[in-house]
This record gives C-alpha cells, sequence and structure tokens, in this order.
C-alpha cells in the first residue's frame, strides 16, 4: 500500500459517514463481518472498550454492584410474562428453533436485553427486606435485528454493552438507583471521554418497553446529530409483578419490590470516534489510549547512536508512569512514523533529534492540534503528565464548545424545522405531551424528541408548546439522532 492508502482520504466535514467508516477501519478499530450489521472488533478497538469497561465496572463496584453471568439464550416463555418486552423487541429478536438436527420444544431467544431471565432469579434470591437492595450487573454481548441501517458501534445486530439489573424495597430507593447510573455514564463520558453529556428523560412513547421512566444521557456530534449514548430506566413494579419479585418487609407484610435496569453499549465508542477524531486518523482521550506517548528518535548517520540511546533512555524513565511506544524501527523514516501514530491516534508524541539530545531536552507534540512544546529532560515525568491533561482538556473544550453553540430556542413549526434543517443541533421549546406534535416535526425532518430535561427548576417548562401553542407540560429538546 502506498502512504496515501494508509492514511485518511475521506473529509470529516463534507462526508462524514464515510469518513467515520474509513477511520474505524484504517486506525485498525474495526472491521466488517460478512453478516451485515455485524462487526469485528480489532485490538485497538478492544483496548479502547476495555478501558471503559474498568473504569464504569470499578465505580459499579464501589457502589454495591456485583457481576454475575446469564444465559445468552431466554425462553420464549419467559419473554412472553412481561407484555411490553415482548411487544417491544419482537421485531429483532433473532430465534434458535434447532438444537443440531432437532427442532426444539419451545424457542429460545438470543437476549437482546436480560430482563426476562435475570427477573426469576432475583426474585427466588430475595426473600427478605435484608436481601435488599440487590444489585446484579452483566457484561456481555446482546443481539437486535436492527431494522434501521447499521453502522459500527453505533448501530450493529449483535453488540457489546454491560446491563445492570437492580431490586429495591421503595420507590425513592429505584429511582434514586437510576440517578446513581445515569450519573456515572455522564461522569464516564465527561471525564474519560472528554464528552459533555445532556441528562434527561425520554418521552413516554419512546420509554423502555415496560418501564415507568427512561433517563438519557446524550452526546452531541460534530455533525449535529444527538447519539443516545446510554440509558437507565426505572421499571416501577412492572417487571417485579409480572416475575414475583417480593420481599417481607420488617413488619412481616409481603411486598412487591421496585426494580430498574441500566445499560451502556459501545455506542460509546461510536460516540468517542466520532467527536474526537480528525481527517488525519483517530483521536482518543489519554486515559482511553492504548498507548499514550511514542517516542521518536530522528537521526543521521552520524547521530544514531547517541540520539537512540538518549530517546531510550527517555523512554525507559517514563514507562513506569505512562502506557509508553519507543518507536526505534530502522525501516521506517520519521514522517512515517509521525502519520502512523497519528493515524492510531497516540496522544503525545516525543521527537528527540541531536539538538535534543545536545539542549538536555525533549519535544512534545500533541496530537489533537500539532501544538508542541519544549520540555527539559530533568522534568519530563511530570511535562509529559501535564501535557496528556492539556490534551484532555482541549478535547472536553473544543467538544463543550460544540454543544453549547448548538442549543437553540425555537418556537412554531417553520421555526423549528427551520432551525434544525440550518444548523442540527438541539432545538429547546415547550411540549404539550401530545406525541402528535412530535410527529408535525419528525415526519418532515426526521428529528424527534431525544431529551426531556430532568430540573424544572434548572430548566423551566415553557409557557405553550412550540407546535400546537396548547399550555406546555414539558421542555422537549428535539434533534436529529443516529
Ligand atoms: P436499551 O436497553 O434499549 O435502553 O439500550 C441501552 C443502550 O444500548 C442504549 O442507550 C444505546 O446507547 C445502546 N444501544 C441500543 N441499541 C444498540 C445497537 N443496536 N447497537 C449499539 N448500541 C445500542
Amino acid at each position: 500500500m502506498t502512504d496515501q492508502e494508509l492514511g485518511i482520504t475521506e473529509s470529516k466535514e463534507h462526508s462524514p459517514g464515510e469518513w467515520y467508516a474509513e477511520v474505524v477501519q484504517k486506525a485498525g478499530v474495526a472491521d466488517y463481518a460478512p453478516m451485515g450489521g455485524f462487526i469485528v472488533t480489532r485490538p485497538r478497538g478492544y483496548a479502547l472498550w476495555e478501558r471503559l469497561k474498568n473504569h464504569l465496572d470499578g465505580w459499579f463496584k464501589e457502589t454495591g454492584v456485583r457481576n454475575s453471568y446469564f444465559p445468552m439464550f431466554i425462553p420464549e416463555s419467559y419473554l412472553e410474562r412481561e407484555k411490553d418486552i415482548v411487544e417491544g423487541f419482537d421485531p429483532e429478536v433473532a430465534w434458535v428453533t434447532h438444537g443440531g438436527h432437532d427442532e426444539l420444544e419451545e424457542r429460545l431467544a438470543v437476549r437482546p436485553t436480560s430482563e426476562s431471565i435475570i427477573a426469576p432469579f432475583i426474585a427466588q434470591w430475595v426473600r427478605s427486606h435484608r436481601d435488599l437492595p440487590m444489585r446484579l450487573n452483566q457484561w456481555c454481548s446482546v443481539v437486535r435485528w436492527e431494522a434501521t441501517e447499521t453502522k459500527p458501534f453505533f448501530r450493529t445486530k449483535e453488540f457489546l454493552w454491560q446491563e445492570g439489573h437492580t431490586a429495591h424495597a421503595s420507590a425513592e430507593d429505584a429511582w434514586a438507583e437510576t440517578m446513581t447510573r445515569l450519573d456515572q455514564y455522564e461522569r464516564l463520558y465527561e471525564e474519560v471521554m472528554a464528552i459533555p453529556g445532556l441528562k434527561g428523560r425520554k418521552p413516554d412513547h419512546d420509554k423502555f418497553p415496560g418501564a415507568e421512566t427512561t433517563t438519557t444521557v446524550e452526546a452531541l456530534m460534530p455533525d449535529g446529530k444527538s447519539v443516545q449514548a446510554s440509558t437507565s430506566h426505572h421499571l416501577g413494579q412492572s417487571f417485579a409483578e409480572a416475575f414475583d419479585i417480593t420481599y417481607t418487609d420488617e413488619d412481616e407484610n409481603e411486598r412487591t419490590a421496585h426494580t430498574t435496569s441500566w445499560g451502556l453499549s459501545w455506542r460509546a465508542l461510536g460516540a468517542l470516534i466520532m467527536t474526537h477524531s480528525d481527517d488525519q486518523g483517530l483521536v482518543v482521550p489519554p486515559k482511553l489510549a492504548p498507548t499514550q506517548v511514542v517516542v521518536v528518535p530522528i537521526w543521521q548517520a552520524d547521530t544514531e547512536t547517541e540520539v537512540t540511546e538518549y530517546a531510550a533512555d527517555l523512554a525507559a524513565e517514563l514507562d513506569g508512569e505512562f502506557r509508553v511506544e519507543f518507536d526505534d524501527r530502522d525501516e521506517r523514516n520519521p514522517g512515517f512514523k509521525f502519520n502512523e501514530h497519528e493515524l492510531n491516534g497516540v496522544p503525545l508524541r516525543i521527537e528527540v533529534g541531536p539538538n535534543e539530545v545536545a539542549d538536555g531536552e525533549a519535544t512534545l507534540v500533541h496530537r489533537p492540534d500539532g501544538e508542541s512544546e519544549v520540555a527539559d529532560r530533568e522534568a519530563v515525568v511530570d511535562a509529559v503528565g501535564d501535557a496528556l491533561d492539556t490534551v484532555y482538556a482541549k478535547l472536553y473544550a473544543a467538544a463543550e464548545e460544540t454543544l453549547e453553540e448548538n442549543v437553540r430556542e425555537a418556537h412554531g413549526r417553520g421555526e423549528i424545522l427551520g432551525t434544525i434543517g440550518r444548523h442540527g443541533g438541539y432545538v429547546k421549546t415547550g411540549w404539550c405531551g401530545d406525541e402528535d406534535c412530535e410527529s408535525v416535526i419528525k415526519d418532515e425532518i426526521a428529528a424527534e424528541i431525544v431529551m426531556l430535561p430532568l430540573d424544572e427548576e434548572v430548566e423551566p417548562v415553557h409557557d405553550t408548546c412550540g407546535i400546537c401553542e396548547e399550555p406546555a407540560e414539558e421542555t422537549a429538546y428535539f434533534a436529529k439522532s443516529y
């Protein structure tokens, strides 16, 4: 392959779809599988997922969650016990009908989500109020035969995720749990992925099947579309009633529990790549980067030994603190190496040439914008730590600016349609609560209500519905979404 073929040829600004597909493949993140809608996750992509997973898993465990694992198949009769789940997922379920050559007596669903197989066990394991809260989580894949167009990580037919399932004594406890998980998702997006999120509720007609309230973290992509970045559901008592999750309270009365479920999938990787990467390739925040720092020696024949030794020594010192690669490949020139590490999203490059050796320094180059700084060799560990913090801050600031510039108010059908059509992003308006008013916008421009703010004190409800002008019940954020 020529250098040109190795690099990114599509433009993020002009053809975001093609650009995204190219970055994912050329940066070694994923490939398309032979079956439509499925992908193969390559080591660099999986390393990103592992780091996301480790952060979240640590926070879950600190807050009382235990991991477990349930079968990937769910008997049809189990799925049917909660009617909303059957109806909601029916068009997307993949079924196993045969084991070898024999037809099964009962079809098995490949789990699209696991409430129906986990709830019956929670029902067995919960006896009294002392067993509550019960908090289980599993890291696994699920299968949803998506009818809409698929896109690596954003929407695939099989996807990796975690699904948390909890049972509580009261509605208040279940609601607190729903919010704890939503806050952890938001924290993951902000602190680890450098993406600000918007927390809110989904409108009733867009709730998770069987849920009382579905809460969401939405993230705005640079092309103006919103991503449902993760969801946390307050399930009320519908699943507890369907699966008999009951407990005896302090007074020996039998009570029905309240449950929640919450999930974050590898869609987060899609949002990460789409938000930060550029026409040179992948850009990832330092906390997630498989390699955080690459040290590249730059020498002529007469300086090879001293430069290589100096650079090797520097890389060795950094190695204790950071994830470091020392790129001393003979067969590649520095320019090729720079391009390759940019393509692969290494956040910081350290260049060492004869000048750096002579002056006792190192040149640090930030991946997102190519800005360089000179650090003293003696203080290089601190300088690299600071530079990685700066890289994170730059990425977050850029994403935050995109978000702040792209929340607009609009009122009236024409203005709402015009604003989303011209700028993308979010349009905030009053909403009467009637799905028909959303359809007026959705049918014209494929934008929908992605989020209703949770806190009416922070976001007071508008007086009238932006579409029908009847009194408003909510403030709604409309956007096109992935
Ligand atoms: P849900 O169980 O429907 O609430 O889904 C949980 C989360 O998984 C959603 O918030 C999405 O971010 C993500 N998700 C849903 N469907 C897909 C899919 N087909 N591919 C990747 N991620 C998905």
